[in-house]
C-alpha cells in the first residue's frame, strides 16, 4: 500500500513540474524514497534480462544513452535515465517513469548511469550485471571528497556484488588499479595507438597538459611512466618499480580518417565500424565503451551500428541552435572536460565568440578553484580567431579573472549580468560562430533563452565529453 502511495505521489509531482516547465526528475524520486525506501529494490527485481550501470566522471550520459539507442534497436524494452539525472533520486525517478501505478514495469533491461559517488549506496539495493566504468577525474570536490576516498568505498561495495561483470577503461591507471583490487569478472577497453594521430592536441608530448590526477602508481607510490599519453592521466602507462601497467585490452579501437569513423576490434573475433560523424579522443572512449559492452551482450554487429546512428547526444551536449549566426551549447563541469572541450572548437577555423557561464550553487560545485585547475591558455592558441569573450553566472568575475591570468587581454572581456544578456552580447557581435559554455545551475534557463530565439534548431549535433 505504502509503495502505491509513494509511486502515485511521485507520479503527480513528475506531471507537475512537467507542466511547470521544470525538470522535476530529482524531487519526484527523492519523495518516493522517501515514503517507500525499499522502491529501488522492488523495480530493480522486475528487469528481466539485465541491468548495466555507467560511472565515472565524464563521459556516463552518452555511453549510457548509446547503449539505450542500441538496446532498442535490437527491439528491447529499456528502463533508463537518459536526461542524465544520476543520483539515487533519479535513478528512481526513472523507474517510477515507466512503472504503472501499482509498481509493475516491463523492461529486458535497465541501462543507468549512476554518479560515482552514489555508487556505493546504490549496489546495496541494485544487483547489476554490468558496471562500465568511464574514467576518473576530479569533479567537484567540495561536494564530494577526494578520488581515493570514492574508489576505496567502491572497492568496498563492490566485495558484496562479485557477480558484476566490470567493463572498465584500461587507459585508465586509477580504474584499473579498482580492478585489480577486487574479485569480480573484468573486460577491458582501451584506444588503440594510432588516436593521437588524428589529433595533433594529444600526445606524450603535449605541453599544455597540466592535468594527470593519477600520475602515482597506486599499487607502490612510484611515479607513472607514459609510454603514451592521451589526456588526463589517460594513456599507456607502466610503472618500473612495481610492473604495474595498462591491461592489454579486450576490445579496442582506432580513429580511421578517410570517412571518418571508428574501428573496433575485439574478442571473439568481434569488429565494428561505427560511422557516427565527427570524433575526437572523447568520443572515441564513449562510443568504444557503449560497443564493448554491447559486444559482451551478444548484440549482433549489424544492429550495434545502426543503433549508434540512430542516437543523439542530450541537450547542452554540443547542442546546435541559429540565431544570426551557429551557436554551439555545451555543459562544463570539470577541468578534463573543459580542457577537451576547449581543443575541438580549437579546430573550428571560423571567427568565433566565446561565452562562460559559471554559477556556485550546491548542484554545480560551491567551490569554483576547478577553473585555475582547467587549461585556459589552451585558448591562446586561437586567440586571434576569437572576437570576443563574454562571461556571466555568479562567478563571472572569478571567469574574468581566470582569463585574465591565462593571457587574454582584458578589452576582449565583457561582463554580462544575466543569461539573457551574455546571449544578446554573443549574437550581435561580427563573428561568424559562437560557442557557449554553462555549468550546470545554468544549463536549462541558458539553454531555454537559446531556443525561444533559435530560428533553427538543426539535428544535427556534435559529440561531446559528458
Ligand atoms: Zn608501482
Amino acid at each position: 500500500m505504502k509503495r502505491i502511495f509513494a509511486i502515485i505521489i511521485s507520479k503527480v509531482i513528475m506531471k507537475l513540474a512537467r507542466f511547470l516547465g521544470h525538470n522535476g526528475t530529482n524531487f519526484c524520486g527523492e519523495a518516493a524514497v522517501k515514503i517507500y525506501p525499499d522502491l529501488l529494490e522492488w523495480f530493480s527485481s522486475q528487469v528481466k534480462k539485465g541491468i548495466i550501470l555507467v560511472a565515472g566522471t565524464n563521459g556516463k550520459t552518452s555511453v549510457n544513452n548509446m547503449i539505450n539507442a542500441i538496446l532498442k534497436e535490437a527491439g528491447y524494452s529499456v528502463v533508463c535515465n537518459e536526461l542524465g539525472a544520476n543520483l539515487d533520486s533519479g535513478i528512481v525517478s526513472a523507474f517510477i517513469g515507466s512503472s504503472d501505478v501499482l509498481g509493475n514495469i516491463n523492461a529486458d533491461f535497465a541501462c543507468l548511469e549512476i554518479d560515482e559517488a552514489v555508487l556505493p549506496k546504490i549496489l546495496k539495493f541494485i544487483k547489476p550485471d554490468f558496471i562500465i566504468f568511464t574514467n576518473i577525474f576530479r569533479d567537484q570536490l567540495d561536494r564530494y571528497c577526494e578520488i581515493e576516498m570514492i574508489l576505496n568505498k567502491i572497492k568496498t561495495a563492490l566485495k558484496d556484488n562479485s557477480g558484476a561483470r566490470l567493463i572498465i577503461n584500461a587507459d585508465d591507471p586509477s580504474l584499473v588499479e579498482m580492478g585489480e583490487s577486487v574479485p569480480n569478472l573484468k573486460y577491458y577497453y582501451g584506444m588503440n595507438e594510432s588516436m593521437d594521430t588524428t589529433d595533433n592536441h594529444v600526445g606524450a608530448d603535449s605541453k599544455n597538459e597540466l592535468i594527470k590526477d593519477s600520475i602515482f602508481c597506486r599499487r607502490c607510490g612510484n611515479r607513472l611512466q607514459y609510454e603514451r599519453y592521451y589526456y588526463g592521466q589517460l594513456g599507456y602507462y607502466f610503472c618500473r618499480n612495481c610492473g604495474f601497467k595498462r591491461p592489454v585490452p579486450d576490445f579496442c579501437a582506432s580513429i580511421e580518417k578517410t570517412p571518418m569513423h571508428l574501428k573496433v576490434s575485439g574478442r571473439d573475433f568481434f569488429r565494428a565500424n561505427i560511422f557516427t560523424g565527427f570524433i575526437n579522443s572523447y568520443t572515441a572512449y564513449n562510443t568504444l565503451a557503449a560497443v564493448s559492452c554491447a559486444a559482451l551482450l551478444d548484440i549482433p554487429t549489424a544492429v550495434i551500428e545502426k543503433g549508434l546512428l540512430g542516437y543523439k547526444p542530450q541537450i547542452g551536449r554540443m547542442e546546435k541552435f541559429f540565431i544570426n549566426k551557429p551557436i554551439v551549447f555545451n555543459l562544463v563541469k570539470n577541468p578534463v572536460g573543459f580542457n577537451e572541450t576547449l581543443k575541438a572548437i580549437g579546430q573550428d577555423n571560423r571567427e568565433k565568440t566565446i561565452a562562460i557561464g559559471i554559477n556556485d550553487y550546491v548542484q554545480d560545485g560551491r567551490d569554483v578553484s576547478w577553473l585555475w585547475d582547467t587549461n585556459f591558455e589552451i585558448l591562446l592558441d586561437f586567440d586571434d580567431k576569437i572576437i570576443k569573450y563574454i562571461v556571466f553566472g555568479r562567478r563571472r568575475h572569478d571567469m574574468a579573472l581566470r582569463l585574465k591570468y591565462a593571457g587574454i587581454q582584458m578589452n576582449k572581456i565583457k561582463l554580462a549580468d544575466s543569461p539573457k544578456l551574455a546571449v544578446h552580447y554573443m549574437v550581435s557581435d561580427r563573428s561568424s560562430v559562437a560557442y557557449i559554455f554553462a555549468n550546470y545551475s545554468l544549463l536549462f534557463e541558458t539553454r531555454s533563452i537559446l531556443k525561444r530565439r533559435s530560428k533553427d534548431v538543426s539535428d544535427y549535433h556534435m559529440p561531446s565529453v559528458s
